[in-house]
């Protein structure tokens, strides 16, 4: 089987070309072929060797994931359904904005974590992406929005962010996510900043604290309640790693972050975690922490079992908020009709943990 060479950030490539008898700069021009070109034909790899190039036709392939399906909806938010094999599908999403692109990416085909409010959580666990398929996802998409790219003002290229947002809990995956950062920010790969590039987690703190030390991108926690007892119902993996830790957890990863602060993600939902007295706990709960305020009007799907919070509620939470002194904003509900808002990835999951076929259940009971 050929060796996909999308699974190597620099490191790997220096060692891919070790094996085959080829000198280290060898590595740093394929690199660049990869993922600035966006290449994916040896043979239009010009400065390389004949020799070479039939040596690498011969043992290694350059493969992104298939596309399935690609769909943009009338804001611009576009979104690629793509297969990673096996029946199963994950999602990428490109949000264009004025003065950024952003693409966010999956990182596991499904997720085991089964926040109660989320799509992805909903559709059960079938396994971690490969690099290939992390990569090849950004590396799907810049090579098909630079060919229909034009600088505009506020920006030079299609995609200038990065959120690991998508499909999975990225601190999971955690080597094949690092890798992948690693590339995201390699000069001769993607070249992004560390603050241009974040991960966004459930709060898996052993986790946070590698990523700290190993490669501190900007981090994005998804709290979405003010208290344990709630945020036990919601996001699960709170019982293992309460929030007294998980600020710990943040308050640590700020002393290497390029950002001098943390962002927190909270979903709103309406009569659940949305009234005024709640949002006063939040303040007291962060209020030693350099933070900002996300709210994410809740994004219905099927059967899920909650309802978006009114704009009513939505505004008199941030004012609590920002009379505080935190700074907040509301996400703009961006592709809603083409199910790519936040929580909204489905992808197709064939799940290993049959907790769909629980949940359908529950649901019928
Ligand atoms: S919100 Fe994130 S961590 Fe929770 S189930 Fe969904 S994808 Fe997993």
């Amino acid at each position: 089987m050929s060796i996909n060479l999308l699974d190597f950030d620099a490191k790997g490539l220096a060692g891919f070309c070790a094996k085959i008898g080829e000198k280290p700069f060898r590595a740093r021009q394929l690199l660049r072929w990869i993922h600035r070109a966006g290449e994916a034909d040896f043979d239009a790899m010009s400065d390389l060797a004949k020799g070479l190039r039939e040596k690498l036709s011969a043992a290694a392939v350059i493969e992104p994931p298939k596309v399935i399906s690609d769909h943009t909806a009338p804001d611009g938010t576009r979104k690629w359904l793509l297969s990673v094999g096996a029946g199963n599908g994950i999602e990428t999403v490109y949000i264009p904005e004025t003065s950024r692109g952003t693409l966010c990416i999956s990182s596991q085909v499904g997720c085991a974590l089964a926040c109660a409010f989320c799509s992805t959580g909903r559709q059960g666990f079938n396994r971690n992406l490969t690099v290939a398929e992390i990569i090849g996802q950004l590396w799907w998409a810049n090579k098909v929005l630079t060919e229909t790219f034009t600088s505009e003002a506020g920006r030079e290229r299609p995609i200038t962010n990065i959120v690991m947002m998508g499909m999975g809990e990225p601190l999971t995956n955690f080597e094949n996510v690092v890798t992948s950062l690693d590339l995201m920010l390699d000069d001769n790969a993607y070249g992004l900043s560390r603050r241009r590039v974040t991960v966004s987690t459930s709060g898996i703190i052993p986790a946070m604290d590698r990523l700290r030390e190993r490669c501190p991108v900007a981090l994005a926690v998804s709290l979405h309640a003010p208290n344990d007892a709630l945020r036990d119902q919601l996001v699960p993996i709170n019982r293992k790693y309460p929030l007294r830790e998980l600020l710990g957890a943040c308050e640590r990863y700020l002393q290497s972050a390029p950002r001098d602060f943390i962002t927190f993600e909270y979903v709103m939902l309406d009569g659940v975690n949305d009234s005024v007295a709640q949002a006063r706990e939040l303040v007291q709960l962060v209020r030693n922490i350099p933070c900002k305020l996300n709210l994410i009007p809740f994004n219905p799907f099927p059967d899920s079992g909650f309802k978006r919070s009114s704009a009513n509620a939505v505004s008199r939470f941030r004012d609590v908020l920002m009379e505080a002194g935190l700074v907040t904003t509301v996400r703009k509900t961006r592709g809603d009709d083409i199910a790519a808002a936040c929580g909204q990835l489905a992808g197709k999951v064939l799940d290993k943990t049959r907790r769909a076929h629980r949940s359908i259940a529950e649901t019928a009971g």
